[in-house]
C-alpha cells in the first residue's frame, strides 16, 4: 500500500504529468467526481446544492507546494473571493488551506501573513452570520516536515482570537500529545488518519496500528474533559468503523450530535454521507475548486485503489 501511495504522490508532484493531464480532455470526468467547480462561483453553487441536502462544505482552492509568489497571491485571492461569496449565499463559513499553498515554501512569515488575512476575512463575514456551526479557517496538515510550524501557526492565530482550526494526523507518534494540548484549549480539531508516506520512525505505517492510533485519538478528543473544555471535533474519515467507534465514545461521554461533525471528501462514499445526515449526524464535505485538479485527484487514488475505479470508468466514457 505504501508503494502504491508513494507512486501516486510522485504522479501528483510531477510537473510534466500534471501539465499533460490539465491540457488533456481525457480525464475531465474523473476530476468532476472530486472537484466542486473551476472557480469560486461554481464551488459556491455546488455548496448550495449540498446545503439543500443538509450537508455543509469546506471550500479548498486547489494548489499545493507552491513555490512562486505569483501563485501564492492567486491562491490567497481565490479564497478571499470565496469567503464573502459563501457568506452571501448564506452558507456556513469554513475554508480549508494548506500552508504550502499560501507561502510556507517561500517563508513562514509570508504564510503567517496570508493565514492572518484569510482568518480575518472569515471573522469579518462570520460576525454578521447566524449559522450555528463554528466558522473556521481550517489548517490542513501536510507532510511531517511542516507539522510543528503548522501547529505553531494555529496557536498564533488563536492567540489573536481568530477563528482557526487545525488538522491532526493520528498516525504520527506525537499526535496524542498534540491532541491533549489542543483539547486543553477547547480547540476545533479535524482528526484524520494521515495521507503521507511517513517513515516508521515517526508514524504508524501498518494498517492495524494506524486504525488503533485513530481510536486512541478519538478517546482523547471525545473525553468528558474535552467536552467540558468546549472542544469541537471533526472526524475526517470515510471509514464507517471509525465513525461508529467515535459515535459510541461520544454517546458514552455525553456528547450531543450537534457538538461534533463528520467530514468527508466531496465525491467519496456519497451514499454513506447522505445516510449519516438522515441519522442526524452533522456532515461536512471538503470541497476543492480551481483548475489544478490533477495532484489532488491522483492523491485520492493513492489513498485507496477503490478510487481508481472512477479513473477507469471516466476514461472508458471519455
Ligand atoms: P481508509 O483508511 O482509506 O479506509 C478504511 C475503510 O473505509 C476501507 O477499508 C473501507 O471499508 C472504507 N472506505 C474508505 N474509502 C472508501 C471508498 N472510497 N469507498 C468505499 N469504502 C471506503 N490527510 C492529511 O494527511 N492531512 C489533511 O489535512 C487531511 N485532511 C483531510 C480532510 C478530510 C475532510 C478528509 C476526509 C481526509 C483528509 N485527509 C487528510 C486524508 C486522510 O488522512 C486519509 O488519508 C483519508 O481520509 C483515507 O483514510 P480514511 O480514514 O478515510 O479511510
Amino acid at each position: 500500500m505504501r508503494l502504491w501511495q508513494r507512486t501516486m504522490i510522485r504522479l501528483a508532484r510531477s510537473r510534466t504529468i500534471t501539465d499533460f493531464m490539465h491540457a488533456s480532455r481525457l480525464m475531465r470526468p474523473f476530476s468532476s467526481r472530486f472537484v466542486g467547480g473551476g472557480d469560486a462561483g461554481q464551488a459556491v453553487a455546488t455548496a448550495q446544492e449540498l446545503a439543500g441536502e443538509g450537508i455543509a462544505a469546506s471550500l479548498f482552492y486547489l494548489g499545493e507546494y507552491v513555490d512562486s509568489e505569483k501563485l501564492v497571491r492567486e491562491n490567497v485571492d481565490a479564497l478571499l473571493k470565496a469567503i464573502p461569496a459563501m457568506a452571501a449565499a448564506g452558507l456556513p463559513l469554513h475554508v480549508s488551506v494548506d500552508p504550502t499553498q499560501i507561502g510556507s515554501v517561500l517563508s513562514w512569515s509570508l504564510c503567517r501573513e496570508n493565514a492572518f488575512r484569510l482568518a480575518r476575512a472569515v471573522a469579518e463575514v462570520a460576525r454578521g452570520g447566524s449559522h450555528p456551526a463554528r466558522p473556521a479557517l481550517m489548517l490542513d496538515m501536510e507532510d511531517a516536515g511542516v507539522n510543528r510550524e503548522t501547529l505553531q501557526l494555529y496557536f498564533t492565530l488563536r492567540e489573536n482570537d481568530l477563528p482557526a482550526a487545525v488538522t491532526i494526523q493520528s498516525y504520527l507518534h506525537r499526535s496524542l500529545d498534540d491532541l491533549r494540548d489542543l483539547a486543553a484549549e477547547g480547540a476545533f480539531v479535524r482528526l484524520v488518519k494521515g495521507a503521507f508516506a511517513e517513515s516508521p520512525a515517526i508514524a504508524h505505517t501498518v494498517r492495524s496500528a494506524r486504525n488503533a492510533s485513530f481510536k486512541a485519538a478519538v478517546d482523547v478528543l471525545f473525553s468528558q474533559r474535552a467536552r467540558e473544555r468546549g472542544v469541537y471535533p471533526a472526524l475526517g474519515t470515510h471509514d464507517h468503523r471509525m465513525i461508529d467507534y467515535a459515535g459510541m465514545v461520544a454517546q458514552a461521554n455525553g456528547w450531543r450530535r450537534q457538538d461534533w461533525e463528520i467530514e468527508m471528501l466531496y465525491g467519496v462514499r456519497p451514499g454513506y454521507q447522505r445516510r449519516l445526515v438522515q441519522q442526524g449526524f452533522r456532515v461536512r464535505l471538503y470541497l476543492p475548486f480551481g483548475r489544478s485538479w490533477w495532484p489532488y485527484s491522483i492523491r485520492r487514488v493513492g489513498e485507496t485503489p477503490r478510487n481508481l475505479a472512477f479513473v477507469l470508468r471516466s476514461m472508458a466514457g471519455a
